[in-house]
């Protein structure tokens, strides 16, 4: 399992990198000059190999399943890294969301986690999505009532709106089949029945339901590339990975597809980074990648110590 957490951090953050550099560059933009490796500088000006905001949060998430699962938890590493730069690539935070940041201000109020994210419609961003990927690992064994509860919650810490969570759900769903070794083609089928059945089951607005039609009743990977949306809408943002991971064969191309979306790029391929690492594992990530990632090794000794908490504990 140590490797399995290991790439799927890894995944994300690299992701995130070779995004980050050509991140509101449009469609047409980016097909000019489309990103082939890890360059750096660009939109925010910093060195190749700097993560921003989707894998500081995600380390914020996975630094919190390093202990005792608390909600409290994670929400003060949130604002830790708000305020403190923590866990961030280069000791600063040069990119954050509306949504998170007006969640970690309510968090710092005193607001209850579950409470702080927004629940309107128009707060559906990527925010949450995009730092999702280590709760499979604290999800694995768990009934799936349990899995979705976990994840409304954690997902509602910055995003309580049902969509936002059905995206976290749908994505961590994934994520848990491929981590029990099934095929990625097998997976998005099982799902397309699955996460319906469940949605409806618990009575879910079928509307809401109705917003991921593309992803559970079409076949995402026959899409064209020119209707895939890559912004920063959690709808586009689900569909755009899942689309990447199914049409690739490996971490560099998956990520690389991701990213030559344009738009919320970094985000995009984040997503897309943490299912294509821990399908394809550590020796598939490219070791010029591995070698330029801010902070390498913190992320093996976190991996190290979310592996420690979670599974040698119980042995
Ligand atoms: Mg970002």
């Amino acid at each position: 399992m140590l490797d399995k957490i290991k790439s799927t951090l890894l995944g994300v953050a690299i992701g995130d990198a070779l995004g980050v550099p050509v991140e509101f560059q449009d469609h047409i933009e980016i097909k000019k000059h489309p990103v082939t490796k890890m360059i750096g500088y660009g939109t925010h000006n910093q060195p190749p190999g700097t993560f921003s905001d989707d894998a500081s949060l995600t380390f914020c998430l996975a630094e919190a399943l390093t202990q005792d699962f608390d909600l409290n938890t994670i929400a003060a590493n949130f604002i830790k890294w708000r305020n403190e730069d923590y866990w961030t690539a280069t000791g600063c935070v040069f990119d954050i969301g509306i949504t998170t940041s007006r969640a970690i201000t309510k968090l710092e109020a005193g607001v209850k986690p579950e409470l702080a994210g927004g629940f309107e419609p128009r707060d559906n961003g990527n925010g949450s999505l995009m730092r999702i990927a280590p709760l499979v690992f604290y999800l694995l064994d768990k009934p799936i009532n349990e899995r979705f509860e976990i994840t409304r919650k954690v997902s509602s810490i910055t995003h309580g709106h049902i969509r936002s969570v059905i995206a976290c759900f749908y994505y961590l769903e994934f994520a848990m089949k491929l981590i029990k070794g099934m095929d990625k083609v097998e997976i998005y089928n099982d799902l397309q029945k699955n996460i319906p059945e469940f949605l409806l089951s618990i009575s879910v607005d079928p509307l809401e339901i109705s917003h991921f039609d593309r992803l559970l009743k079409q076949n995402i990977s026959n899409v064209h590339s020119g209707t895939i949306k890559s912004g920063g809408y959690v709808i586009e943002t689900i569909e755009a990975s899942i689309w990447s991971l199914l049409t690739t064969d490996n971490y560099n191309d998956a990520v690389l597809k991701a990213i030559n979306l344009g738009h919320d790029t970094d985000t995009t391929a984040a997503v897309t980074g943490g299912l294509a690492g821990l399908l394809y594992g550590m020796d598939n990530i490219p070791l010029e990648y591995r070698k330029v990632i801010a902070r390498y090794d913190d992320i093996m000794d976190l991996a190290e110590r979310m592996n420690d908490n979670l599974f040698e504990g119980k042995k």
